[in-house]
C-alpha cells in the first residue's frame, strides 16, 4: 500500500517515491474519525439519562398532589441534559462539515494539491481537543444524572464512561491539540491585522 510513496530495493537502499506530507494525513484522518464518533456516544449516554429522569420519581413536592415529581421536571435536572443534548448536535452537525472537508482535501491530494492539508490538520486537532474532552465530561455528568444507578453496568453508562475516558488523552493530548489549533487562529489573527 505504500509503495506508492516510498520503495526499498532489493540492495536494501531506500527512495522515496511521492510526496511525503501524504503521511500527515494518516493521523488528520485518525483525528476526524474521532471528532465523527464523539456526537454518537454523548447521544447515546443522553438517550440512557434522559429515559431514567422520565421513569425515575423523587419527592412528593408537587402542590395538591400526593404524587412524586419526575427527575425531568426539576429545572435543574433539565439543564444538564438540555445542555449536553444540544452539545452532541453540534457535534455532529459540525462533525459531518469536516467530514465533508476531509472528502475533498482526500480527493485534492491524490490530485497533487495539498492546499487543504494545513487547515485539516489544524481543524481536525481542534475538534479532536474538544469534542473528546466534552464527551468525556458530558458522560460523567450524565452517569451522575442517574444516580446510583448510573453506576450500574446494567445502565450501560459505566462502559461509556470507560470507552471515552481516554479520549482526551489518546491521538493527542488535549492541551496539545488545542495549541495546534490555537497555532492557526492566531496566525489568522496576524493576517487580519495586515502582519503577514
Ligand atoms: C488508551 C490509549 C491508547 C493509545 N494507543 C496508541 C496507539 O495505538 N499507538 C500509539 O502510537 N500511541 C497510542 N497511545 C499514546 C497516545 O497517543 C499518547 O499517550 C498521547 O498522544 C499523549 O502523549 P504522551 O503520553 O506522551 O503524554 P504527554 O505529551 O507527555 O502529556 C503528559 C501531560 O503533559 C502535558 N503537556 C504535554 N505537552 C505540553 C505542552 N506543550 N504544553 C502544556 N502541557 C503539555 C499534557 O497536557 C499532559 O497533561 C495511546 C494512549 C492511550 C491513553
Amino acid at each position: 500500500m505504500l509503495d506508492k510513496y516510498v520503495g526499498v530495493a532489493k540492495d536494501g537502499s531506500f527512495e522515496v517515491k511521492g510526496d511525503m506530507r501524504a503521511v500527515y494525513q494518516v493521523m488528520v484522518n485518525t483525528r476526524q474519525g474521532l471528532v465523527r464518533s464523539m456526537h454518537g456516544l454523548l447521544h447515546r449516554a443522553s438517550l440512557i439519562a434522559t429515559r431514567y429522569a422520565v421513569c425515575r420519581k423523587q419527592f412528593a413536592n408537587l402542590d395538591g398532589s400526593p404524587g412524586e415529581r419526575k427527575l425531568l421536571d426539576y429545572q435543574t435536572h433539565m439543564q444538564k441534559l438540555g445542555g449536553i443534548m444540544s452539545e452532541a448536535f453540534i457535534m455532529g452537525m459540525t462533525a459531518r462539515y469536516s467530514d465533508r472537508m476531509m472528502v475533498q482535501m482526500k480527493k485534492d491530494m491524490s490530485a497533487g494539491n495539498f492546499a487543504l492539508l494545513d487547515m485539516m490538520h489544524h481543524l481536525s486537532s481542534g475538534l479532536k481537543a474538544w469534542y473528546c474532552l466534552m464527551t468525556h465530561l458530558g458522560v460523567d455528568e450524565l452517569r451522575m444524572c442517574c444516580g446510583g444507578a448510573g453506576y450500574s453496568q446494567y445502565s450501560l453508562l459505566p462502559a461509556i464512561s470507560e470507552m471515552v475516558s481516554s479520549m482526551p488523552t489518546l491521538e493527542g493530548d488535549t492541551i496539545v491539540m488545542a495549541q495546534q489549533n490555537a497555532k492557526l487562529l492566531f496566525k489568522y489573527v496576524k493576517v487580519i491585522q495586515g502582519k503577514r
